[in-house]
């Protein structure tokens, strides 16, 4: 057997899963990953930095679902009223004050749970 036929092993990549996943939403979600936990910030983060978010076309960025709905908040922004734009779709003058502020609140949780998150990718 010559030494470079030397098998390497094919190991998935470890994908930590949290331990304590549920359906329930305790409070409004992310508008990146439409979850409140947000399992990776910083990739949540990319998203809210790299494209305009406005106001939810469905619930007029209110972030609440239509009375009747099986879910307590708007199952197309998970509560953050916030949907991405691509950047020709939308201008700034577009984003009402009201999105901005929210966009502005989402990112600063994130930047503060990257930031005290060790980096291990
Ligand atoms: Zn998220
Ligand atoms: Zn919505």
């Amino acid at each position: 057997m010559p030494a470079s036929a030397v098998l390497v092993p094919v190991v998935p990549p470890a994908v930590p899963l949290p331990e304590h996943v549920t359906m329930v939403r305790s409070g409004r979600g992310c508008p990146a990953c439409l979850d409140s936990q947000c399992f990776n910030p910083a990739e949540c983060l990319h998203f809210l930095t790299a494209y305009p978010w406005s106001d939810c076309d469905m619930c007029d960025g209110c972030g609440w679902a239509d009375e009747g709905s099986a879910s307590l908040f708007c199952e197309i922004c998970a509560g953050s009223g916030l949907v991405e734009h691509s950047c020709n779709s939308i201008t700034p003058d577009e984003i009402s004050d009201h999105a901005k502020a929210r966009h502005a609140t989402h990112v600063t949780r994130l930047r503060a749970r990257v930031g005290s998150v060790a980096v291990t990718a």
